[in-house]
């Protein structure tokens, strides 16, 4: 961790960071051309680093884990140990696609299924005329041997010294983890699960206003019904955290 300051949630350690902080970090990390990894946990990923001890240790490696879910937040109130806000990973993610376009630095959109990244890459290319080179690459390849090579391969060939990895959780930090030490030019590393279908037009994200009001997550399930295994996992997630803070 660039900071030892952090919320301990479940053993993941969330960093105390604020919106403006956060990108003030990341903006000097990447001027400073300093290294950087970057993680969004959210309730779901929380629960399954706690049984795969393994991914736990992969997450906390990370330089800046900011808390994907108002879940993560709750859990940080319940603990008495409060986190400033709710940081996204596609807010962090459409503020490192500006810091790109600002600074002229070549970027990379890995993940997704064939053909989504390219069109997210010439959406954000419409938005954002200064960002000097979109490399782009779909997420289905085998995550070893000569598939994962030839990714890498073509990585490095684009000299992107962004990285956005979106494979969802745990698969994009566990290819981060495995694969940045092959990676030559990149400085900055950050896995955003389904943010190249969003940048695609794919995905709509919940108005303004219910993001403002933390019910993104309700949206996402009315959107997306599979995804309501969610209102199953979340109350064991504040069970366990509430358990923690009794036993502590
Ligand atoms: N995906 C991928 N490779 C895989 C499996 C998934 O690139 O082997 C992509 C998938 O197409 C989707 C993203 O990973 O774009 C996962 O999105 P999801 O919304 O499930 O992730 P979340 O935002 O919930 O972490």
């Amino acid at each position: 961790m660039i900071s030892e300051d952090f919320v301990d949630v479940l053993g993941i350690h969330i960093s105390r960071l604020g919106k403006k902080e956060a990108e003030e970090k990341i903006e000097s990390s990447l001027c400073s051309d300093t290294p950087l990894t970057i993680f969004t946990p959210n309730p779901e990923i929380i629960m399954r680093a706690q049984k795969d001890k393994e991914f736990g240790r992969r997450l906390n490696s990370a330089d800046i884990l900011l808390p994907d879910g108002i879940g993560v937040v709750i859990a940080s109130r319940i603990l008495r140990d409060p986190l400033p806000e709710r940081i996204t990973g596609i807010d962090t993610g459409e503020f490192i696609l500006k810091l790109a376009d600002e600074h002229s630095i070549p970027v990379f959109l890995l993940g997704a299924r064939p053909g989504v990244a390219e069109r997210a890459a010439t959406e954000i290319k419409a938005r954002y005329k200064s960002i000097k080179e979109i490399g782009t690459h779909h997420g289905y390849f085998e995550k070893s041997g000569p598939e994962n090579d030839a990714v890498i391969k073509a990585i490095n060939d684009s000299e992107a010294r962004i990285l956005l990895v979106c494979f969802g959780a745990p698969m994009q930090e566990t290819w981060i983890s495995e694969n940045k030490k092959h990676l030559k030019a990149v400085k900055l590393y950050i896995g955003l699960g389904g943010a190249l279908d969003v940048w695609a037009k794919d995905v709509r994200r919940a108005p303004k206003i219910i993001q403002r009001i933390g019910f993104e997550w309700l949206w996402r399930i009315l959107k997306e019904p599979r995804r309501a295994g969610f209102l199953l996992r979340m109350p064991p997630f504040l069970y366990k955290v509430l358990c923690r803070k009794i036993s502590n």
